[in-house]
């Protein structure tokens, strides 16, 4: 299963769209898939002929602002983008939409997999959409607080999953957090004592940042296979990168959680449902 584009990977697409149609005039959206467009209005159309002024994130979304109006769209799991040099017409089996500038690439939206998760919005100007319940962004004072001083019960990670608690986190920064913090995943935010709080929140920014560093060196658009520098999620049974021991999961349904016993649970192996089947 891919894993999903979190903060990092959006941040430096968007960088990247900035750089490659920044500034240019917009000539259409071309929908391919029928579920792809959320919006009824305003129709893409009545943005033509206006400047891309910036592209900017939000969360997990990217965020093409049109001075005002903007496209917004969101990747999900299996969502991922082409930066088309020459610009394309074909519609390929997998595509959402193709972005086209005058005189520049154009922007593909493609989905693989079954889910079909992946949209987009036509927004104007004052209005959010679907980015008006996301919570604070992870290096915002708020989102600090939080950590610092918040009451709220649930597994940590729980809340940094939630994007209405903080926007632009998922299961594979989480899991490398959690990780670098020396904290289980099943830990609520009110166990933890003041020192661990504060290594909870330097470690989800310094592995964000650091995510974000290994995002910027991409060129083009984004491929499928991201997350090549978690060091945590999803390598489960190879050897923890800090004491050698091997990795743990806790299975979900269409999911895992990946922590090391020795460093986060104080040994303790986390009751994985894959695992008590197989035993019994
Ligand atoms: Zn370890």
């Amino acid at each position: 299963m891919a894993p999903v584009p979190e903060l990092p990977e959006m941040q430096a697409l968007a960088e990247r769209l900035e750089a490659a149609v920044g500034g240019a005039e917009f000539e259409a959206a071309v929908p391919i898939s029928f579920s792809g467009l959320k919006t009824y209005s305003p129709a893409p159309e009545s943005l033509a002929g206006r400047t891309l002024t910036s592209v900017g994130r939000q969360g997990k979304y990217v965020v093409l602002d049109f001075d005002g109006p903007r496209i917004v769209f969101h990747l999900s799991q299996g969502g991922r983008v082409d930066v088309e040099s020459p610009p394309k017409s074909s519609r390929p089996k997998f595509g959402v939409v193709r972005f086209l500038f005058d005189g520049r690439p154009s922007v593909l939206v493609k989905e693989f997999g079954t889910e079909k998760k992946a949209g987009w919005w036509v927004l104007e100007e004052g209005n959010d959409g679907p980015m008006a319940g996301l919570g604070p962004e992870p290096f915002s004072d708020e989102f600090a607080e939080l950590i610092l001083n918040g009451s709220d019960g649930r597994r940590v990670h729980t809340l940094l999953r939630q994007q209405s608690t903080v926007a632009g986190i998922g299961r594979g920064y989480t899991d490398d957090s959690l990780h670098r913090a020396g904290v289980s995943p099943y830990a609520s935010l009110t166990s933890l004592k003041p020192p661990e709080r504060q290594a909870l929140l330097h470690a989800i920014r310094s592995v964000l940042t650091e995510g974000l560093v290994a995002e910027r060196r991409r060129t083009g658009g984004l491929p499928t296979k991201v997350g090549d520098h978690w060091v945590v999620h999803n390598r489960h049974g190879t050897p923890c990168p800090t004491c050698g021991d091997g990795l743990r999961r806790v299975s979900y349904e269409s999911y895992e959680v990946t922590y090391c016993p020795a460093c986060q649970t104080g040994g303790k192996i986390l009751a994985d449902r894959r695992m008590s089947r197989l035993v019994r």
